[in-house]
C-alpha cells in the first residue's frame, strides 16, 4: 500500500523497472520477454482502470506492488498457454473411443516417433546407394509379410484409402456396391459421398437387407470400374438378409476382367478369438479369397497410428501410388516411425496381448478389472465425501464396447464404479463436469441414473486415486 498525494497512478512502477524486478525474474525465465511485457502491458492497464474508477478522496490509493503485479501476470499467462490437447482417463467403457484418441500406442512406437521427429532420418533415401528412397519402403515388406498381399502403400488415415483407390481405380466409371453396406462412419464418411468425390459413379445394387451376387453381375456394363465391398463394421443388419461373400464376388469380378476393392474398416491382422473377442474379417483372409485390393485403418483394431493401409496386386498398388493425390494424402514421418514399429510387433503374434496396449485392454478379464476397481473404490469414496456428502459408489458389473464401430453388438463383460448421489441426475451431471475439470480429466458416462466409471482402461491406480483430491464441490 503506498499512500501518496496527487496522482496515485504516478507511483505505479513503468513496464521496464518492472521487467528488471526480482519478482519478475521466474515468469520471464518460464514465458520469454515478448509475452511476459505484453501481459504486463495489459495487467497495469487493468490496474489503472481500478484505481481510477475508485477515486478516494485523499488521493490515497493501492497500488500493488512488484511481487503482486507479478503474481497476476504469471496466472494470466498459465492460463493463456495451458495445452488444450491433455491426456485424459477414458472411463467410458468404449476402448477404442474415437473422440478419445482411438488405438494407445505402445511405449516402443512413441520412441520410434521421438527419435524420427528430433534426427533426421532416411524417410525417403537410400542409405547403401546413396539414391532417393521410397517412403512407402518402410512398410512395404511388413505389411506383405502380414497380409499375403502382393504389395502395399499407406496414406493419412482409412477414409484417404478408400478415395485414393476409388479415384486412382475408378475415376469416370461406375462402381457397384451393394444398398447393405452403404456405411456411414461418423457423419462425415458415408461411402455414397467418397464415391461421388473420388470421381466415382456409385451403382446401388440388392436391397438393405439381401444382396445376391446375381444383383452385381447384372449391374456389371462395360463403364463398370471395379466391385467393392464395404465391411459394415459399424451395425450389423440381422434377420431376414443375405450379403454375397468376399470370395464369390472376387471370383465374378475375375470372371469380368474386373478388380475387386474391400474396404475393410477396422480390419485386424490377426484371429481375435483367442484374445477371447468376437470374429472379425481379417485382412489375410479377405486377400486369400481373392480381394485385389484391401483397405482398413492403422488406429482401430490394428492397434497403431492413425493411418489408412492399402494392399493388393502389385499393378494396381503401383497405379495408387502414382496418384497425385497420394501426395496430397500421404502420411508423415512421426506417424511412420509408429506403424512400422507395431507391424514389426506383429511378427511375434503371441505376445501381442502385451506389447499393443489396445489389444491388452479388450482382452483385460473381468477379474482382473474388478482387483482394479476394489483398489481405486476407497478414493472414490474419499472423494466423493468432501465434495457430494450423502452420495455412494460401489462396484457393479459393465460391459464395454470395442468402439471406433468395430463389431458394435459385441460387449465385453467389464466391471464399473457405479457413483449415485442424493441430488439425482442434475447433481451427478455437475459431478461428472467435476470430474473432467480435474487436471487430467476423468471421462465416464451416465447410466439409468448412475454416473459409471468403467475401469477397463485403467491401469495405474496411484496416480489416478491421487488427484481425486483436488476434485471440488459441484455448484
Ligand atoms: C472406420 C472406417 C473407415 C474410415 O477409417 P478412418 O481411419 O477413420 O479414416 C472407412 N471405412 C470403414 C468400413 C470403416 O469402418
Amino acid at each position: 500500500m503506498v499512500a501518496g498525494t496527487g496522482n496515485p497512478l504516478a507511483t505505479l512502477p513503468s513496464v521496464d523497472r518492472l521487467l528488471n524486478d526480482p519478482a519478475f525474474a521466474p515468469v520471464l525465465k518460464r514465458y520469454g520477454r515478448t509475452q511476459t511485457t505484453a501481459q504486463l502491458r495489459q495487467t497495469l492497464a487493468q490496474i489503472r482502470d481500478v484505481v481510477r474508477a475508485n477515486p478516494i478522496s485523499d488521493g490515497s490509493a493501492h497500488i500493488p506492488a512488484a511481487t503482486e503485479i507479478a503474481d497476476a501476470v504469471r496466472t494470466d499467462l498459465d492460463r493463456h498457454n495451458k495445452r488444450t490437447l491433455v491426456p485424459v482417463y477414458n472411463l467410458t467403457g468404449t476402448v477404442l473411443h474415437t473422440n478419445l484418441g482411438r488405438a494407445l500406442l505402445p511405449d516402443s512406437a512413441a520412441q520410434a516417433m521421438l527419435a524420427i521427429a528430433t534426427q533426421p532420418s532416411n524417410l525417403e533415401y537410400e542409405v547403401m546407394s546413396g539414391n532417393r528412397g521410397d517412403r512407402d519402403s518402410h512398410i512395404e515388406d511388413l505389411l506383405r509379410e502380414l497380409t499375403g498381399a502382393e504389395a502395399a502403400t499407406v496414406v493419412n488415415n482409412n477414409a484417404a484409402a478408400v478415395l485414393l483407390t476409388l479415384n486412382t481405380m475408378g475415376l469416370g466409371k461406375e462402381v457397384p456396391v451393394s444398398r447393405g453396406e452403404l456405411v456411414e462412419i461418423g457423419g462425415s464418411f458415408r461411402i455414397p459421398e467418397v464415391m461421388s468425390r473420388s470421381g466415382c459413379q456409385l451403382v446401388e445394387v440388392g436391397s438393405t437387407n439381401r444382396t445376391h451376387l446375381k444383383d452385381y453381375e447384372e449391374a456389371i456394363t462395360g463403364n463398370t470400374a471395379l466391385l467393392m465391398k464395404v465391411h459394415t463394421s459399424n451395425y450389423e443388419i440381422q434377420g431376414f438378409t443375405h450379403a454375397a461373400s468376399t470370395a464369390d464376388v472376387a471370383t465374378l469380378a475375375h470372371a469380368h476382367d474386373l478388380p475387386m476393392v474391400t474396404d475393410l474398416g477396422s480390419g485386424t491382422l490377426i484371429d481375435l478369438a483367442p484374445y477371447g473377442l468376437p470374429d472379425e474379417p481379417t485382412v489375410n483372409q479377405a486377400i486369400a479369397d481373392g480381394a485385389d485390393v484391401v483397405t482398413f485403418s492403422g488406429d482401430k483394431l490394428l492397434g497403431g497410428p492413425q493411418a489408412g493401409l492399402i494392399v493388393g496386386r502389385t499393378d494396381l498398388i503401383a497405379a495408387i501410388k502414382l496418384n497425385p493425390l497420394k501426395r496430397a494424402l500421404r502420411i508423415d514421418k512421426v506417424t511412420m516411425a509408429a506403424l512400422a514399429e507395431v507391424l514389426t510387433l506383429y511378427r511375434d503374434p503371441d505376445s501381442l496381448g502385451d506389447t499393443l496396449p489396445s489389444l491388452r485392454l479388450l482382452s483385460r478379464t473381468p477379474t482382473d478389472i474388478f482387483k482394479t476397481a476394489e483398489a481405486v473404490l476407497p478414493g472414490i469414496l474419499n472423494a466423493l465425501e468432501l465434495v457430494i456428502p450423502g452420495a455412494t459408489a460401489q462396484i457393479i458389473d459393465a460391459a464395454s464396447q470395442i468402439g471406433s464401430g468395430s463389431m458394435p453388438l459385441d460387449l465385453l463383460p467389464s466391471h464399473a464404479i457405479s457413483i449415485s448421489a442424493p441430488g439425482g441426475d442434475e447433481q451427478l451431471r455437475r459431478l461428472a463436469t467435476a470430474f473432467r475439470a480435474l487436471p487430467r480429466p476423468v471421462i465416464g458416462r451416465m447410466h439409468d441414473g448412475c454416473l459409471l466409471f468403467d475401469i477397463r482402461c485403467l491401469e495405474h491406480v496411484d496416480d489416478f486415486v491421487d488427484q481425486l483430491q483436488q476434485l471440488t464441490p459441484p455448484p
